[in-house]
């Protein structure tokens, strides 16, 4: 089986020493510093071509517009950092130009988006970045990547051997192997920690699956993330919704305290920080349980079913797993999996379906996971040589939130078979698709 390369991202905390916590700082900074000095280059220039269109001047008479890409940017730093940074030599040259680079894709958005050429929501015109927000930092040229022979270390430039606070082991292996080639590293203080991350090109070779032709169906909902028809359940963590009522008393216990004001001058008391402390510590805790953790459960369930799916959907098939979802009309709620009668009406209150044809007693999820196993066995039995998928459904009960049909990318990763295949379904059993989708 050829492989096939994907670019993945490899995410690792720092434990750097107070000296290289410096070094990484400054470079933020200086990123931060290009970004902004080359933002207020292009609104000057802008500003001034606006106020001479003002005066009636024609466009050839205009001041020229100055060279946004990350290339003309660069090229006016480097003719004016002595004068305007005398200190650049601090710092490597990347911090610089990641940060004109930066800014260039952010005058180039805008743009796009003010000209119609970019779709999606309007792109603002760029702000300055500020120093309170952290910043970050990337390198795409010079020594970076991990350390030979040891997982507990990365190279940066200009900020040398740092050690990371978990194994690179995953990423070791791929190099090992020659696999993977990392293409840069980008560094930043994120949820209180330093952290790198390396954008990383693999190359893939996608497991054969190891249980072809096994089906398991999915079904989304709130109560449960996912039911699966083999009757397992992935909880709903939410993170957020848990934290909410110690939110609550902390701002309401902060809100006792005396703190700062700015009209009087009057300083914050000890008690009214403390109590501060206490609540960004709390929203940091919900942030890294949101989006730190390494379980898919916890790591989507605020994020929203579409999240779950997108994940599913590219995870799976890396292991050879094809999903399928069920057409959004499917009544798989409403269907009995014991016998096949389609109930016309199933309230949402109703948390069992109990079938009154053949006495079939079952959560109401479990059915319908059941039915969406059976949907995709009946569909597969004629596409038999496609191995295991999954099928999923949404939320029971709400058409509008369920989504369509669509196959995605097949075992053997052939998109065109996988398209040709789109009416096919197929399955796998819960602990399966979870243990693809939290690797
Ligand atoms: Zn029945």
């Amino acid at each position: 089986m050829s492989g096939r390369a994907v670019v993945q991202a490899y995410q690792y905390a720092l434990d750097p020493t107070p000296e290289q916590e410096r070094t990484l700082r400054s470079h933020c900074g200086a990123q931060r510093y290009a970004f902004n000095w080359g933002l207020r280059l292009v609104r000057a220039n802008l500003d001034q071509r606006a106020a001479e269109r003002s005066y009636g001047i024609t466009d050839a008479g205009l001041t020229p517009s100055s060279n946004w890409s990350a290339y003309g940017l660069r090229k006016t730093w480097n003719q004016r950092k002595d004068e305007v940074a005398p200190w650049w030599s601090e710092n490597s040259k990347e911090a610089y130009s990641s940060g004109l680079a930066n800014l260039a894709s952010a005058l180039r958005n805008w743009n796009d988006s003010r000209t119609g050429k970019r779709a999606g929501r309007v792109v603002r015109f760029p702000r300055f970045k500020s120093k309170r927000v952290a910043g970050s930092c990337r390198f795409s040229t010079g020594a970076f990547g991990l350390v030979e022979d040891d997982r507990r270390h990365v190279r940066l430039p200009r900020i040398g051997t740092v050690r990371t606070h978990e194994s690179t082991r995953k990423l070791f292996r791929h190099l090992q192997r020659g696999t993977a080639r990392v293409r840069s590293a980008t560094v930043a203080h994120r949820l209180g920690r330093w952290q790198v991350s390396f954008s990383v090109e693999i190359t893939r070779v996608d497991p054969a699956p190891t249980r072809p032709g096994e089906v398991v169906g999915i079904d989304l909902g709130v109560r449960y993330l996912a039911v699966l028809s083999t009757g397992e359940t992935v909880p709903n963590p939410r993170p957020l919704e848990t934290a909410l009522p110690r939110l609550r008393r902390f701002r309401r216990r902060m809100s006792r305290r005396s703190g700062p004001d700015r009209r009087t001058g009057q300083l914050p008391s000890r008690r009214w920080l403390r109590a501060r402390a206490r609540i960004s510590a709390l929203h940091l805790m919900i942030r890294s349980g949101m989006l730190g953790n390494r379980g898919l459960a916890r790591r989507v369930a605020d994020v929203g079913m579409a999240e779950f799916r997108r994940q599913i959907e590219y995870k799976a098939a890396w292991s050879g797993v094809r999903v399928q979802r069920a057409d959004r009309w499917f009544p798989s709620s409403r269907t009995c999996s014991g016998c096949g009668v389609v109930r016309t009406k199933l309230r949402l209150s109703e948390r069992t379906f109990d079938c009154e044809h053949c006495g079939v007693v079952m959560d109401r999820d479990h059915n319908a996971a059941r039915n969406l196993a059976a949907l995709a066995g009946a569909q597969a039995a004629d596409t038999s040589s496609l191995s295991r998928r999954a099928t999923e459904n949404g939320p029971a009960g709400n058409p509008r939130q369920t989504c369509i049909a669509r196959a995605t990318g097949n075992a053997t990763g052939s998109p065109t078979r996988a398209t040709r295949r789109r009416e096919a379904m197929a399955q796998d059993t819960f602990s399966d698709v979870s243990r693809t989708v939290s690797e």
